[in-house]
């Protein structure tokens, strides 16, 4: 079979993208080197506005029924967890939830939706030329040569694709190392998210399954292991019996792991048919929880947009808006992560320092703050300058209620299962689109609690849940203003007015 994209890796992001790329229609091929899927979770955690974006595709509640919802979230472990549940979104919670079950979740949705998945299988060489993209695989049966119209890097932080676009990966080295270990405690503590942290380091455990508990060591004696050591139980036994006092019985490893603080951003996410996505264009130090959830982000930019220009109804200019919109993102990921790395210092000022923090989490605009950048709520894209300007351009949208014109209520979220455009009217009909499958239209009256959307006449928004465009009442020539963004947007589809 010939497919438009192959998609090298298939951890979260590759499979987010191959969801969003199949829902389209799009013919996706995932390769994944891995036999099998990872029996081990190194991310935890779903955010809100992952949350969101899945909620926007129906897939939330088979997350939710795996999960363990928690109202907060954390920056640099400070004592004061960041409070989630006054954010503007339903979905004012950290889903705690195994990376293999996301994983697995994704796998199952991707494998309904006729996503082919290539195991065993390694991609060793990346070319493109005008008007495709080439693979070099080696698979069970030797090496085979693929070609596509694009190739998307979803392959981890040794990206393989990234290294053969020639994309430089800027950052620095680790200089500071965590130790994980999954293990079971015959002396567990009480607590579900049990922190100690003092001179000694920091140790953070948290119930992970039956029986089996995640540990997290940080002991403040240098010098670092090196990344590649193996961790020991004598070793994690060792920290945390110095920073807690206790070893609560500490046996049975079912995994061990070594992470740093490694720092690099991909210099750009596109050269020509090449993407990068999820950590094969950032890593980071996994304080907060985000680099899975900003990968599974990632793959909701592209995954639309991609499809679009595949399906013949935009052309190259969406595509750059992918680095234009991601890149930013992945820069204020590597910000917020080093600034919390500064602040595991565990020397006297630096726990004053820390405490001192603390106490201004209390007040609710700081919470807010941080807590809408470590759960990338705040992530707004920049206006379409070539629409007139609106104070919802570019916004990412909560999951409102809609009142229709017929006088039912809808959540915003529902009209966009399909992954398609939403064009929202409201009062008389200004222009008559024809049916068309990848813009949903519909009439609405009004959007209660929403100011920010009284002027509004009408309004695009994009597959991902921000608003393309709005215009407002107000505007002059609106219709053709609306005529022109639809156009703009979804491909040049025949208008009349109405
Ligand atoms: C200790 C730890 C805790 C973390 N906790 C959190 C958390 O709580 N929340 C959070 O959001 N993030 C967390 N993260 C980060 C998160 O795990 C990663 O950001 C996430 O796995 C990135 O997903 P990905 O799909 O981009 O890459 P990966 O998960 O690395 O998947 C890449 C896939 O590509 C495959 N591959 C690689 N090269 C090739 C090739 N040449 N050919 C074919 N296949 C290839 C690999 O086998 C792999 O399956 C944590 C990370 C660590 C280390």
């Amino acid at each position: 079979m010939d497919f438009d994209v192959f998609i090298v890796g298939g951890g979260p992001v590759g499979l987010m993208t191959a969801s969003e790329l199949a829902l389209a229609g799009v013919r996706t091929c995932i390769i994944e080197r891995r036999h099998t899927p990872s029996h081990y979770s190194k991310a935890l955690t779903l955010h809100p506005r992952s949350i969101e974006i899945l909620e926007m595709r129906g897939l939330a509640e088979r997350f939710k029924e795996k999960g363990r919802p928690l109202p907060a979230g954390h920056f640099a472990g400070l004592n004061q967890a960041l409070d989630f549940s006054v954010l503007d979104t339903r979905a004012n919670y950290t889903l705690f939830i195994p990376q293999t079950e996301t994983e697995k979740v994704l796998e199952e949705h991707v494998q309904h939706l006729g996503v082919c998945i290539l195991r065993g299988h390694e991609v060793l060489a990346v070319r493109q030329r005008e008007e495709s993209a080439e693979l070099v695989v080696q698979g069970p049966d030797g090496l085979s040569f693929l070609t596509a119209s694009y190739i998307v890097g979803a392959d981890g932080a040794g990206s393989t694709v990234r290294k053969q676009a020639e994309i430089a990966f800027f950052g620095t080295d680790a200089s500071v190392t965590a130790k994980l270990g999954d293990v079971a405690l015959e002396n567990p503590p009480k607590s579900h998210f049990h922190t100690c942290i003092n001179q000694e380091g920091a140790v953070v455990i948290v119930p992970l399954s039956p029986g089996i508990y995640r540990v997290i060591s940080m002991a403040s004696h240098k010098p670092q292991p090196l990344l590649h050591e193996p961790v020991t139980l004598e070793e994690l036994k060792k920290d945390i019996t110095s920073i807690c006092g206790t070893d609560f019985g500490i046996n049975h490893p079912v995994w061990m792991s070594r992470f740093g603080n490694a720092s690099r951003l991909a210099e750009c996410y596109r050269s020509g048919r090449l993407f990068l996505a999820g950590d094969a264009a950032h890593i980071h130090f996994p304080a907060g929880g985000q680099g899975l959830n900003v990968g599974l982000q990632d793959a909701m930019n592209l995954g639309w947009k991609l499809a679009a220009v595949i399906n013949g109804r935009s052309s190259d200019w969406l595509l750059d808006t992918y680095h234009t919109e991601r890149h930013p993102v992945g820069a204020e990921l590597l910000r917020n992560t080093q600034i919390q790395t500064k602040l595991f210092d565990f020397t006297r000022e630096g726990l004053y320092l820390r405490d001192l923090l603390s106490s201004l989490l209390t007040f609710p605009d700081v919470n807010r703050y941080l807590a809408e950048q470590i759960t990338a709520l705040s992530v707004d894209y920049e206006a379409d300058e070539k629409m007139p300007e609106h104070h919802l351009n570019g916004k990412r949208l909560p999951d409102f209620e809609l009142t229709l014109a017929g006088g039912n209520t809808k959540h915003l979220y529902s009209f966009l299962h399909k992954g398609s455009f939403l064009y929202v009217t409201f009062g008389e009909e200004q222009i008559k689109l024809p049916d068309l499958p990848h813009v949903r239209i519909i009439r609405a009256k009004a959007i209660d609690d929403r100011p920010e959307w009284d002027d509004v006449k009408a309004a695009l928004i994009r597959p991902d849940g921000h608003v393309a465009w709005a215009v407002s009442r107000s505007q002059a020539e609106s219709e053709q203003w609306i005529a022109d963004g639809i156009r703009r947007w979804c491909g040049n589809v025949h208008i009349q007015s109405a």
